[in-house]
């Protein structure tokens, strides 16, 4: 079988082979396209396997690629796209990329932040992952009223999904920088209690690697037909995390696709249909901002159990949004500005939705 692969695949990477399949915190994670026979063949392999893109026909499936049997196994027509999807990003070299936030300087810009604006900005740890690495959080609050709507987001749940971190950081500047100067601006921040999370997987983003620990981080949110769970720790951390405030809205930035999305994911259900007039309204508003398809996300790509929105919109029918930034994880670092600037009217209209 192990022959056949491989005269199937005679474009595989010198890289791919270098790091065979990787080991269990680092496995190497190969890009399938599938055109399932039915549906029935497709909702297996997305109870297994992520779904990362719809194409017109089928799907591209992210698979670890020592588990690729398994899908194989499921649908024996899946043809490979990718051995080693993030081998062009030049994972094993141990350099960060230039232009972008390493996990060293997410924490040192967040402290700088919270130090140079106290009356602002708080610094605070809130857990840690599994290899004992800080989880990292800001909170942005203008006014310190009490009551303020709580909005939360986030981004590196996928630790190879860099322009997230950098779409959180140039939200976050763009509030700080604009507080007291841009009457918008001084408003969303006065009337709302922030909290910026960047990575949500550290042991996945010093890697560059989409798994916590050898898990999809966004697979291991319980949801309502599977309610006893044993999370990931980055994934349980910001569960508690989420149980100790009064969240009212959250966006989970992921990459990459240009997609606007909200629950339920586990299901093509609808979610209660004030609650979808509401999840509709507000992405579309958002959608209008900088032209990303919006919708559930069954509709958009397919049914994925565990995901953060279905978790947070579950525990507080809190209005609850998985992000899909652009067309790439790590693009160019002068392409970073155009990424921000795509995200950030959507995020403030987000934060503005939230009463
Ligand atoms: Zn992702």
């Amino acid at each position: 079988m192990k022959t056949l692969f491989f005269l199937l695949c005679p474009a595989l990477p010198a890289s791919g082979f270098a790091r065979a399949v990787g080991d269990a915190n680092d496995p190497v994670l190969s890009s399938y396209f599938v055109v399932p026979k039915d549906q029935s063949t497709m909702r297996s392999i997305a109870k297994v396997f992520e779904v990362e893109h719809r194409r017109a026909n089928g799907y591209e499936i992210i698979v670890p690629a020592h588990r690729a049997q398994e899908l194989l196994a499921l649908a024996p027509e899946a043809h490979l796209i990718e051995f080693d999807i993030n081998a062009k990003y030049d994972r094993l070299n141990g350099k960060w990329l230039a232009g972008y936030h390493d996990f060293t300087t997410v924490e040192s810009e967040l402290r700088q932040i919270a130090s140079a604006h106290p009356d602002l900005a708080t610094f605070d740890v809130y857990g840690k992952s599994k290899e004992g690495r800080p989880l990292f959080v800001l909170k942005l609050a203008g006014n310190a009223k009490q009551n303020q709507p709580e909005v939360m987001l986030t981004s590196a749940t996928h630790g190879d999904e860099l322009i997230g971190v950098e779409v959180l950081f140039g939200i976050l500047n763009g509030l700080v920088s604009g507080y007291g100067k841009d009457t918008r601006v001084t408003d969303i921040v006065n009337h709302h209690t922030i909290y910026f999370i960047p990575v949500i997987n550290p042991d996945g983003y010093i890697r560059k690697q989409r798994y916590a620990n050898g898990v999809d981080p966004n697979r291991e949110y319980p949801w309502p037909e599977t309610p006893d769970r044993n999370p990931n720790e980055c994934i349980k951390a910001v569960m508690d995390f989420f149980a100790q405030h009064d969240i009212k809205g959250s966006i989970d930035y992921h990459a990459s696709g240009g997609m606007i999305m909200f629950p339920w994911a586990y299901t093509e259900d609808s979610v209660a249909s004030v609650d979808a007039k509401a999840f509709e309204e507000v992405t579309r508003r958002m959608a209008a901002t900088n032209g990303y398809q919006h919708g559930q996300i069954p509709a958009l790509l397919y049914t994925a159990p565990g995901s953060s929105a279905d978790y947070y919109y579950w525990k507080k029918a809190s209005l609850s949004l998985g992000l899909e930034i652009g067309d790439s994880k790590i693009p160019s670092a002068s392409q970073i500005g155009k990424y921000v600037k795509e995200n950030l009217e959507a995020a403030y209209l987000f934060i503005e939705s939230l009463k």
